[in-house]
């Protein structure tokens, strides 16, 4: 891969980290050292994901507290709207604004059988996610995110319908889309350019998902739709007993893919971090983001 950049590069670049609430003290603790590690990095924001059907409700808020009350970061809730009614989304709207949450990653969720069985909305719940968008906006948050796929989300019948779901979304509200991870860049880039022909004009930010375990990745890329190339899997062909290896290769071909998206004009980058620091740290020094030094709030003069 490329080992020269520009050494301004770094400055124009945003990144948001994304983790998953630990369910247990051992996860906790490890999540707790990830976000010390990746606060100097000064992201954007940390987002929080949301479980199916709000079964991670608390320990998502748990996770968000604890990140506003002890860290500098700007976290993002994520929130579903599938197997609720209305007023239990709003109630969870209104728990995470008075937590202070101000940003939000809204998600219309699976049902509980998993991707791919058949969606239905709750008969009183929200009917889209471009509904519940809505409903975060009216309830007064600042900032809010949409998924975006590539690849097309593996419901839609054709890059049409999956594009006009995007454009409700942003029409309602939503400010950005991040994407379902991919690993093609060409995909990515034939994607903004059909949601640009569509009249959408939110960024559409890459979401990267560092290859921690090849094995899961394949596995959970089947169900979502994304395609793994057969140069990806040769890459990490044979490395199943060696881990050091592995995550070697791991951070060279996230880095390859982010420094050629930066080379096609990409400022902006959501990570799936895993709850995981090292890859993330590493490819965000080679697009050139260092850490910043934590400034001391300026308090006022006695009188
Ligand atoms: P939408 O964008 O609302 O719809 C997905 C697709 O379904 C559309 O693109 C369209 O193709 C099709 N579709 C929707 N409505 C219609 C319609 N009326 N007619 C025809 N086709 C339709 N899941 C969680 O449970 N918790 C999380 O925290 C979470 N975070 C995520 C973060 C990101 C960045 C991404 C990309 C995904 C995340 N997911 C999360 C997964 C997501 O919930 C699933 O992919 C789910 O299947 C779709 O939710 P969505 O909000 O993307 O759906």
């Amino acid at each position: 891969f490329r080992l020269s950049r520009r050494p301004d590069i770094g400055e124009k670049i945003n990144v948001s980290f994304e983790f998953f609430p630990p369910k247990t003290d051992a996860m906790a603790a490890r999540l707790w050292e990830t976000t010390q590690r990746l606060e100097p990095l000064a992201p954007y924001f940390v987002s929080v994901t949301y479980g199916a059907g709000g079964s991670t409700r608390e320990r998502t808020a748990r996770t968000i507290e604890r990140i506003i009350k002890e860290t500098s970061l700007t976290p993002a809730a994520h929130l579903t709207c599938v197997d609720a009614k209305c007023d239990e989304v709003d109630g969870v709207i209104r728990q995470f604004l008075d937590l202070g949450v101000k940003r939000f990653v809204a998600l219309r969720g699976d049902p509980a059988e998993g991707v791919g069985s058949h969606y239905q909305p709750h008969p009183g719940g929200y009917a889209s996610t471009a509904d519940l968008v809505a409903a975060l906006a009216r309830h007064g948050a600042e900032d809010i995110s949409v998924s975006a796929y590539p690849e097309k989300h593996p419901e839609s019948p054709d890059y049409a319908t999956d594009i006009d779901v995007l454009k409700r979304k942003v029409d309602s509200g939503a400010k950005r889309a991040i994407t379902q991870f991919f690993f093609d860049n060409d995909v990515y880039e034939r994607y903004v350019e059909r949601v640009r022909r569509a009249g959408i004009y939110a960024p559409v930010v890459p979401g990267i998902l560092p290859v921690h375990n090849f094995a899961q990745v394949a596995n959970f890329a089947g169900r979502c739709g994304a395609h793994v190339p057969a140069w990806l899997a040769e890459r990490f062909e044979g490395l199943e007993d060696d881990p050091q290896t592995h995550m070697l290769v791991a951070a060279a071909v996230a880095a390859e893919q982010v420094l050629d998206l930066v080379e096609r004009g990409v400022t902006d980058f959501h990570f799936y971090t895993m709850n995981r620091a090292d890859l993330a740290i590493a490819i965000c020094h080679m697009i050139g983001i260092r850490a910043q030094a934590l400034v001391e709030e300026e308090k006022p003069a006695a009188a």
